[in-house]
């Protein structure tokens, strides 16, 4: 007898959801008011099925299409990202689980002087996981995750981004918990004010009014987190504002080696423990995506060798080797410069938080 492959019997868990979230969009859409809104959270596959709730006292002065707008552009569906995920940054996750993670669980425990901070500032080098760390905490803490980068806060929205940002937040505030990710943060938060747009200013104050006011409430569990590789950037009011500013550096040689061992595991390959050492020899000052960047073109080296790409079975394919990892070493650099890291490191000692 034969079964459909959607039958519960051969789905994982994660299909099950999706098959789930796909009949409710079977469902009859909502309508509200005149203006055709629906709400995203039926029609989209999203890791939530919490719908939004539009007659939530936080959202009733703000434009419905703008909420629609958010849930579609801005909230982010959170594939799950574990700390084991997050290769090295050792120090950063700790600090990360005791102050932000362990409050946003328990917020009866971490209330009063034990609050978690609102604001945190992830600073260092491009790639090296300061996104991934956003979408962990975001998971961990089953929070919504919004995800934005000033440039569209600045750009795309014209003429409506400071209505944007409010908008943001009060939704935040109706999905919480709540992490509002901000990437290249430096870019709205700028000292930079000579001839800086009148709109852009306006969007910075309406950003810092609502950031002011997220989390008076002992209620609020809204985290902002501001990503930036430009940390010095960031103007000194603004940058008081995030309590915690932790430095994300580059991997150290066992980050390098957990992230070359995982995108490996599940490719067919010849490398040795001394390989791989020597991999790491080879690679230092580079990101974790420049890694990432280096092990795929390596995996390329393979397929590179094919003659007939459409009759190969995959058997065939021959393995990963140590060559083909020199030959990408010559196509994929460090793409970090020892002068930015500097700027990091000054940076980190100047405001940096210890803990
Ligand atoms: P950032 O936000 O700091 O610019 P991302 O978090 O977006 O960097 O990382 C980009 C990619 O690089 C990730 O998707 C991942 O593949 C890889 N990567 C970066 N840092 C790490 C890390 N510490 N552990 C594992 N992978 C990493």
């Amino acid at each position: 007898q034969k079964r459909s492959i959607d039958h519960p019997d051969f789905m994982s868990a994660s299909d099950k959801l999706m098959l789930d979230n796909r009949k409710k969009n079977e469902q009859p859409k909502k309508r509200l008011g005149n203006r055709g809104f629906v709400s995203p959270m039926i029609r989209k596959e999203t890791n939530e099925s919490k719908p939004v709730p539009m007659n939530d006292d936080k959202l009733k002065n703000i434009d419905p299409v703008m909420v629609e707008t958010i849930m579609n552009e801005i909230v982010s569906n959170v594939t799950q990202v574990s700390w084991d995920d997050i290769a090295g940054l050792e120090h950063a996750k700790a600090t990360i689980k005791e102050i932000v993670v362990w409050p946003m669980l328990r917020p009866d425990i971490f209330n009063g002087i034990r609050g978690p901070p609102k604001g945190l500032l992830l600073f260092g080098p491009p790639g090296t996981g300061k996104t991934m760390i956003g979408k962990c905490i975001a998971s961990q803490c089953n929070a919504t995750f919004f995800s934005i980068s000033s440039s569209s806060l600045t750009s795309k929205w014209v003429g409506d981004g400071e209505k944007m940002v409010r908008a943001l937040f009060a939704v935040a505030r109706a999905k919480q918990p709540s992490v509002i990710f901000v990437d290249e943060i430096d870019s709205l938060l700028t000292q930079r004010t000579d001839g800086e747009q009148e709109a852009t200013r306006r969007i910075k104050t309406e950003f810092l009014v609502q950031f002011d006011g997220c989390g008076t409430s002992s209620e609020d569990r809204i985290l902002m987190i501001g990503a930036t590789n430009r940390p010095h950037e960031i103007d000194e009011a603004a940058r008081r504002r995030f309590r915690k500013k932790l430095y994300v550096p580059l991997p150290e040689p066992e980050a390098r080696s957990s992230i070359i061992r995982s995108l490996l595991s599940k490719q067919h390959h010849n490398l040795s423990n001394a390989d791989i050492c020597e991999i790491i020899e080879k690679t230092p000052g580079y990101s974790g995506s420049d890694m990432d960047g280096l092990i795929r073109e390596a995996a390329l080296g393979p397929i590179r060798d094919i003659v007939d790409i459409s009759s190969i079975s995959v058997e065939d394919v021959r393995p990963i080797t140590k060559r083909d990892f020199l030959e990408a070493l010559t196509q994929v650099r460090a793409s970090v410069s020892e002068r930015d890291l500097d700027l990091y490191k000054r940076f980190e000692s100047e405001f940096g938080s210890v803990n």
